[in-house]
């Protein structure tokens, strides 16, 4: 099975792509998302975060206190560093057993979902590279939409990211998300480049 990941800005597509290859079958492992589960359900990561960030780092009902995490780790590299090393391992066992399971169903290949497949080298691991792309106005009006985010704020997240140019380097696939039908389009013609690759 070939493991493929799909990656980009905030608000380029990802998981709007990534919903259009689960329509044609391909299983998704939305990687940022899998993190905030675990951290609040895997016991020995809640027990290091609570070690190394306090108490706080989750409400009374037991879920994650986003609010007060991303304080902390944005305010020091250091920390956010600390908090990356804690989940990393944590979620890459996860990954490597949803594979396992989708080795024996005899899947053609699987998707890996993140924001950060680039700059924390997990690309490296993988067999082929989709990034999504999408124009950056396009980009801050979808976001805002979304989140109700200001204009200044989506800003300051793009630009604190890798340049688009950059990712695109280590591309194998390119979609570029300007509408829907497009998207549905670049969607299906890499799906099926990819199961000629197999
Ligand atoms: P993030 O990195 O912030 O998680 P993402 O790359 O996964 O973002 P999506 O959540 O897929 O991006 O898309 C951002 C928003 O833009 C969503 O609300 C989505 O519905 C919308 N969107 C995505 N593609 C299009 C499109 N082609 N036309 C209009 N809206 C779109």
């Amino acid at each position: 099975m070939l493991r493929v990941g799909i990656t980009g800005g905030i608000g380029s597509g990802k998981t709007t792509a990534c919903k259009l290859f689960e329509k044609l079958g391909v299983p998704v492992y939305y990687a940022d998302n899998r993190a905030k589960e675990l951290m609040v359900d895997d016991k020995q990561l809640r027990h290091s975060i609570i070690q190394n960030f306090g108490a706080e780092s989750y409400l009374e009902d037991g879920s994650l206190n986003r609010l007060y995490l991303s304080s902390v780790v944005f305010s020091e590299e250091k920390k956010l560093e600390l908090l990356n090393s804690l989940v990393h391992p944590v979620v890459a066992a996860d990954s490597e057993s949803w594979n396992s399971i989708l080795e024996r169903k005899n899947f053609a290949y699987s998707l890996r979902e993140a924001a950060l497949l680039i700059e924390t080298g997990s690309y490296k691991l993988l067999d082929k590279l989709i990034v999504v792309t999408a124009p950056e106005e396009d980009r801050i009006k979808r976001v805002m939409l979304r989140d109700g985010s200001s204009e200044q704020q989506v800003k300051s997240r793009i630009n604190a990211q890798m340049p688009d140019s950059e990712k695109l380097k280590l591309a194998d696939f390119i979609i570029e998300n300007t509408d829907l039908i497009s998207l549905a389009q670049q969607v299906k013609d890499i799906h099926e480049r990819i199961m000629k690759l197999l």
